[in-house]
This record gives structure tokens, sequence and C-alpha cells, in this order.
């Protein structure tokens, strides 16, 4: 299988800003890790090809990005976080929600797992006191409309994001997004030759599924043949950090009486990383170690 990949071009003479990465080998170990449902790997997907992208924008050396989905449906609460070489990690609250395919369109149903009320989160820490943080409505739960809204209200750009996560039997097949910027010298003109490349494309995922490289898709999606394009040898994957240290500094977060209570009731703990799914035990002697 292709390695994961994320490149930026300029369209347009310039004008135009656009993104795309494959994510599929990302998104089939989060499939993995977390035993996921074909729906569950298609929200969850959508938010980790999303956060990876916008992670690999993101300025300063240890620059992280957050997104959250807090929605209404049954799916609950899905988490991603990327660092600025677009290595992701993530979780879903519920992991094995499956519903039955969208009727309208015959594609999983994301809308109704994520659900058409509540808020999206993004967090931008770039190492200052204080992180960015903006939120904005969830508007379809299909992630890509959500983030569409988010980039017009908090971040004033207008964008067109795509997402898509295609699953069969066996995992996922291919994964990937895109996300258009129009720079404030973009013409009425160009906006219209991008709105009718994007009517004659096909889904983000079928392109990807058809072994369409990244540049030809953001040809096809931009209407433009020329455009100039950046990319590097960079390998965006899913990566977890965690570590007994940072799983220890967790622990000690809770408090001294918490710790107590814990030796007292079980003589031990054990602490799963959320994003990985590794379990980190700590015995009665680490504990009384932490105490002191
Ligand atoms: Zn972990």
């Amino acid at each position: 299988m292709q390695n994961d990949k994320i490149i930026s071009c300029l369209a347009y003479n310039g004008k135009v800003n656009i993104r795309c990465i494959r994510s599929t080998n990302m998104v089939e170990e989060a499939r993995k890790l977390h035993d996921l449902s074909p729906t569950s790997t298609a929200a969850l997907g959508r938010l980790l090809t999303i956060t990876s992208l916008m992670g690999k924008e993101m300025k300063g050396e240890k620059g992280t990005i957050t997104t959250q989905v807090k929605g209404s449906g049954l799916i609950g609460n899905m988490t991603a976080v990327a660092d600025n070489n677009g290595n992701v990690k993530g979780y879903v609250s519920n992991p094995q929600l499956d519903l039955p395919l969208n009727p309208e369109n015959g594609k999983l149903d994301v809308g109704n797992a994520v659900g058409k009320q509540g808020m999206i989160y993004i967090i931008k820490d770039i190492g200052l006191k204080e992180p960015y943080v903006g939120m904005t409505p969830i508007v379809s739960g299909e992630i890509a409309e959500d983030f569409t809204n988010y980039f017009a209200k908090s971040e004033q750009t207008p964008t067109v994001v795509a997402l898509g996560v295609l699953v069969d039997k066996n995992g996922v097949r291919a994964a990937g997004g895109y996300l258009i910027t129009l720079m404030p010298d973009a013409t009425e003109e160009d906006i219209v030759k991008i709105e009718e490349a994007l009517k004659k494309a096909d889904s983000i995922s079928k392109m990807l599924d058809d072994g369409r490289e990244l540049v030809e898709i953001a040809e096809i999606v931009t209407g433009d043949q020329n455009l100039m394009y950046f990319e590097d040898d960079n390998i965006p994957q899913y990566i977890c950090n965690c570590s007994k240290e940072k799983m220890e500094r967790n622990l000690i977060t809770i408090g001294k009486d918490e710790i107590k209570d814990i030796i007292e009731k079980d003589g031990k703990a054990e602490l799963i990383c959320h994003f990985c799914n590794k379990k980190y035990v700590f015995s009665e002697e680490d504990l009384r170690k932490l105490i002191d």
C-alpha cells in the first residue's frame, strides 16, 4: 500500500491555496487500534484526516492542534490531536456504533452518528501562553460541512473542505481529503472555475481508490492544470506518544487523597491510554512513591 502523504499547492497564480492528504493508512491504523465499526471508522477517519491536514499548517516547532466534535448523536464525542508533521491520534466515545447506510446516498451515515446538533472545537497550541480556541455549531454532522462552516465563521476564510473514507469488509480502502482556500485576491472568475471543476469531480475517496495521485486530484478539483506544488518526504502517521511518565503526571493531578483511596480499594491502578488503548499498571509501591 502507498504511504500517506500531504501536499500543498497554489492555483490560479497564487490566488487559491489547496492542500491534499492521502490518509488511508492512518485511518486503517485507528480502525485496528480501536476496533472501529464501519460508521465509526468513517466518522473518526474524517476527523483524523482534517486534523492531520490542519496540523501540518501549524507554525512553531512544537505546534499541536486538537479538534473535538461533540454532537447529539449516538457516537458521542470524538477527539483528534495532530502535530505539525501531520502525525495524528484520536478516539471516539462509541467505537462500535454502526448505523444502516444513509438511505439518501447509500453512504455510511456519519451525519446521523455524530448528530445534527452540538459543537466543534479547535484548539491550536503553538507554544504561546494561551492556546487559540475556536468553536462553531455543528451543521450536518458530516464533518466536512462542519469544518467548512468553522473556517467561514471562526477564521473568516472561505474554504472548501472535502473528506472521505471508503470502508469495505477488509478495512479502509481509501481515505483522504482536501482544503481549498481562497486568498483575498481570488476573483469571481477563479471561483466560478473552481465551482465548475468541483461539480465534475468524483468524491475524494473514489479518486484515491482509483489510484489518482494527490497532485492530479488538486488539478481536478481546482480546474487549474498549472499548479505550483510543494511536497516533502514526510509521511504523516497515526502515532501515540504516551508513556508511563505521562500517565504518572495524569495520576498526580488527581491528588494525594484520590491516590490513597485507590491503594485502599484496589491496591493498584490501571490506566488505559484513550488514543492507543495501551494499558499502564501502577503497583501499590508505584503509587506510594507518587504520594511522596
Ligand atoms: Zn497511547
